[in-house]
């Protein structure tokens, strides 16, 4: 609840000032989450896979809500094996006071959420160079998908100094794709200072480590 305070008093004071602004990707921040070793969605289990290539499918309407998890999770914020994002409660209650409508949350178990940010945005896959794997006639995924970072949009994609999104396009391989999450500027910086461990806040301009 006091963090919920804090973040409320950034924006009270800071929203009128940035009120109708946009982000270009020169200053756009990504997301950069580190890994956990929970899998939500393991082979075998009972959730939809293509009965052609095995790539689950509607994967994030899964009901991850059920999912027993037995231990905590070390880091506030962190993503599963297979490209879930779960954020601590400390971390919600931030998350919903600085995006009161920006995010679709579902609660986990042991008080754990995870995150999905409601608005999309177009990746530029050409001008990234974005490469794909293998696609399956049968459901359309690709075996993979490559090349996220330096970020390119679309030019006609506009994203406000107080908003959060995800790319329409899902980056990695198999189980493990994930859209990026990108932030406008002022929220970015307000995340960055937080500090929660796990997370942390890169330019979308500027390529990924190694
Ligand atoms: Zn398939």
């Amino acid at each position: 609840m006091k963090l919920a305070c804090v973040s409320l008093q950034f924006f009270s004071s800071s929203t009128p000032r940035y009120a109708g602004a946009t982000t270009g990707v020169a200053q756009m921040q990504r997301l950069s989450i580190e890994y956990n070793d929970y899998i939500f969605l393991p082979k075998g289990s009972d959730v939809s896979r293509c009965p052609v290539c095995g790539q689950l499918i509607n994967k994030w309407e899964q009901n991850l809500a059920a999912i027993a998890i037995r231990r905590l999770p070390r880091l506030d914020v962190s993503t599963s094996v297979d490209g879930v994002v779960v954020v601590k409660e400390d971390v919600r209650l931030f998350l919903e006071a600085m995006f009161p409508e920006g995010i679709r949350y579902v609660s986990l178990d042991r008080g754990l959420s995870t995150i999905r940010p409601k608005k999309v945005v177009a990746f530029d896959a050409a001008a990234r160079k974005t490469r794909f794997g293998k696609r399956c006639d049968a459901c359309g995924e690709y075996e993979w998908i490559v090349g996220a970072t330096p970020v390119k949009l679309l030019s006609s994609v506009v994203l406000g100094d107080a908003e959060i999104a995800r790319t329409d396009l899902e980056f990695g391989s198999n189980d493990q794709k994930n859209p990026l999450i990108l932030l406008g500027d002022v929220v970015g910086s307000a995340l960055a200072s937080r500090a929660f461990s796990g997370l942390t806040v890169v330019r979308a301009d500027k390529p990924a480590r190694g």
